[in-house]
């Protein structure tokens, strides 16, 4: 049986996972709260580095709705960022000389102050990143949306959490892997994927249930040769993601008894020198309102800098100068999601 055969039975049968853990919205429980199994976790404590990279989520506002949506975000969401805030971000990225900015929601490009960031921010010379779901280059109004990414030369990550069209459908929507094709052929078309052009175009993968994610390389390999076979697709980078224990997929694992399993897991696949790579050393994650935490995870934890929580988060505003490098980050069990195995973060595997 050829590799690509052999992960699609195995992408399949571990799919079931995820379509067994989803029911109809209005059935949905609520959500299950993982923070009091994560905080007594035993993990390294560990401390920022250079600041390199800033993470800004834009908004909750999405034309999807996934049911694994860690935010929830969707059509109805209201959050977003405000030209206030966006403007303490350009400060901040300026004034810390940061060199990447990570742009995510939500839908990061419904923010109508998306285009604006961007282009000010390619303009002070920052590396800009899209967490682009794709199905957006595809909403009326937003036709324009991949000439412009493409002429900014702004870098998209795009999920797409598995090459067979059932699974990603089941996962993100009924059409959104057929409209997901269209958008790679349409970023390809703008030279995205070819290393020539500079434009980088990276697929997100992470695993559909409590396990660890496959070989990076491996997978990498089996997703270049299907995409590229069936659909004439060409990307730059696969990054394989592993899933946190916390908020809904969290939830889900409490609710089928299966979060110390999974700890357990992640715990046991620890590997000590993952520890000098993970993102929050050089990474800010910034949220909607403008307070900062050590990364992403953290801020859906609602965990702050250096582990601060409730009234103590740091606005984006009291910190536009503050040296943060060599500041305590705040750990818990999920962290262990970072360093187990291979290694996992928002750039992929860390080996
Ligand atoms: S596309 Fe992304 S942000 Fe939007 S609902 Fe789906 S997972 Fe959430
Ligand atoms: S979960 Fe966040 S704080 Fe913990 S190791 Fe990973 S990146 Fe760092």
């Amino acid at each position: 049986m050829a590799t690509a055969d052999r992960l699609s039975l195995r992408l399949c049968s571990s799919y079931h996972w995820v379509i067994r853990a989803q029911r109809p919205r209005k059935n949905r429980k609520p959500m299950l709260d993982t923070v009091p199994f994560l905080l007594q976790s035993g993990f390294p404590s560990i401390r920022r580095g250079r600041l390199q990279a800033v993470q800004v989520n834009l908004g909750y506002r999405c034309n999807q709705s996934c049911l694994h949506c860690h935010v929830a975000a969707g059509p109805k969401r209201s959050e977003q960022m405000q030209p206030e805030t966006i403007e303490q971000v350009l400060e901040f990225v300026h004034r810390q000389g940061v060199a990447t900015l990570d742009l995510t929601g939500g839908a990061p490009e419904l923010n109508p102050n998306f285009r604006d960031l961007v282009m000010r921010a390619r303009r002070f010379g920052v590396h800009v990143m899209d967490r682009c779901n794709l199905t957006i280059l595809e909403e009326p109004g937003y036709e324009d949306l991949a000439d412009f990414l493409a002429a900014q030369q702004v870098e998209v990550v795009a999920s797409l959490p598995c090459y067979l069209e059932e699974n990603v459908d089941a996962q993100r929507g009924k059409g959104v892997f057929e409209k997901s094709i269209r958008a790679l052929r349409r970023l390809n078309g703008l030279g995205y994927g070819d290393r020539q052009s500079g434009l980088g175009l990276s697929l997100v993968y992470n695993p559909p249930g409590p396990s660890l994610p496959p070989s990076q390389p491996e997978l990498e390999a089996d997703y270049r040769k299907h995409l590229g076979e069936r659909y004439g697709i060409a990307f730059t980078r696969l990054l394989c993601i592993a899933n946190m224990p916390i908020q809904r997929f969290g939830s889900t694992l409490l609710s089928k008894g299966q979060l110390a399993g999974y700890l357990d897991l992640l715990r046991t696949a620890h590997q000590e020198e993952n520890l000098e790579a993970v993102m929050c050393r050089s990474l800010v994650s910034i949220d909607w309102r403008g307070y900062l935490f050590d990364c992403d995870f953290n801020q859906m934890l609602g965990i702050g800098l250096g582990g601060d929580r409730g009234t103590n988060l740091r606005h984006i505003s009291s910190v536009l100068q503050e040296e943060l490098s060599g500041r305590a980050i705040g750990v818990a069990g999920h962290c262990f999601g970072c360093t187990a195995g291979q290694g996992s973060g928002c750039g992929g595997a860390l080996g």
